[in-house]
């Protein structure tokens, strides 16, 4: 199979690759935003290209939103973002001295730059983590006995797609991301992964059993919604 990548200027990198067996043109769009046309291997280039241009509206809208982080960003409404060029630094890095992160980097880089994006985001996850490792495990415990409802083990990561999860050991790992999320949503996750304790998968009766010690869970379940697991950031 052959492939090419242009650059363009109103969508960005986009790959076109030659099928064999393909006899029509077809657009992808991974989830991490890599734009793909996939051609027939007669076809030229330039097909491909012109037909992602044409359909620029689509893929702007499909494409992941880009988060930049910017100075002065709030963090979980404990910390800020400060980024502080000097002249001594060779390599972005990230510290936390009290409710700031401070980014420090290298003069001539600008914020924008993908090495000191990095450093931002690992400095928010390590502030986030710490967050989630003080108050998550207390919450769960105080939770799992109010509603006697025991599980064996907890974990605490980064994760991308769900908030928690539950396995057939009752041992239950919960997104650091959480501890971004109101009170009221972070009793739901914890409380939905307490009843998997019980009822493993997602049957009419694991919801009714939530509802037991939830009755406002389907509110809750809605408010979830509007929230995708990553970090979240307010001006
Ligand atoms: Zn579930």
């Amino acid at each position: 199979m052959a492939a090419k990548t242009f650059a363009l200027s109103s969508i960005g990198n986009v790959t076109v690759s030659k099928r064999r067996n393909s006899r029509r043109i077809n657009l992808s769009i991974s989830p991490s935003g890599k734009v793909r046309v996939s051609i027939p291997y007669w076809m030229p280039y330039k097909t491909g290209i012109d037909f992602a241009k044409n359909q620029q509206n689509w893929i702007l809208k499909k494409l992941p939103k880009q988060k930049l982080f910017l100075p002065n960003q709030n963090i979980n409404k404990t910390h800020k973002l400060l980024f502080i060029p000097d002249e001594a630094v060779i390599k972005p890095n990230a510290k936390i001295v009290g409710s700031n992160i401070l980014i420090n980097h290298p003069p001539f880089l600008d914020v924008s730059d993908p090495m000191i994006q990095k450093s931002a985001q690992s400095g928010i996850i390590k502030v986030l983590s710490k967050q989630a490792e003080m108050s998550l495990p207390d919450r769960i415990e105080y939770l799992s006995s109010y509603f006697n409802l025991p599980y064996s083990n907890l974990k605490i990561k980064k994760l991308s797609r769900r908030w928690g999860s539950c396995d057939i050991n009752k041992s239950i790992t919960l997104n650091l991301f959480l501890v971004q999320l109101p009170d009221e949503l972070i009793d739901y996750v914890i409380c939905h992964e307490l009843t998997h304790t019980k009822v493993l998968n997602h049957s009419p009766q694991f919801w009714q059993s939530l509802e037991t010690i939830l009755p406002n869970y389907k509110q809750l379940k809605n408010k979830m919604k509007s929230y995708t697991p990553d970090i979240i950031i307010s001006l």
